[in-house]
């Protein structure tokens, strides 16, 4: 399971572990404008060099999940990825593009998932999980 962090009012960060300071205190719209040009272009990046095709994509802001696929092969990420490392954001981006071929969390999907975590980020699919544990203070979507 994946936590997501706790926003205040405001709409800024008040809990999230490992993060740095000024990461905190960045305003959401200066965060949300990076995400837009950022997320969409990695995904596009990644998923054109592991041959994966995808509807859309988009950037939303809600506390439920990082990101997520829908069966009409439509990309969600959450903005609140790029206060995480880039690997982290990778594993994300690439837990999504893998729904593409496997639609669901079976074994072939985590095999799958894997292959593709230690091929691009020198990580298992499993290491990578626990260590996205750590950044929310929410419990969200299962992320694998
Ligand atoms: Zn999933």
């Amino acid at each position: 399971m994946t936590h997501l962090p706790f926003l205040d009012r405001i709409g800024r960060i008040l809990i999230m572990r490992r993060l740095n300071r000024s990461a905190r205190r960045r305003d959401w719209t200066e965060i949300s404008k990076e995400a837009h040009t950022w997320l969409p272009a990695r995904t596009a990046g990644l998923a054109s060099k592991y041959g994966f095709s995808y509807n859309r994509i988009a950037i939303k802001h809600n506390k439920t999940n990082w990101g997520s696929c829908s069966s009409k092969h439509n990309i969600n990420l959450n903005m609140t990825l790029m206060l995480l490392p880039v690997y982290l954001r990778d594993y994300v981006i690439l837990h999504e593009l893998s729904h593409l071929q496997v639609f669901n969390h079976g074994a072939p999907f985590h095999k799958l998932l894997d292959k593709l975590c230690l091929e691009h980020i020198g990580r298992s699919e499993k290491l990578l999980r626990k260590e996205i544990r750590g950044y929310h203070a929410y419990s969200g979507e299962k992320i694998a």
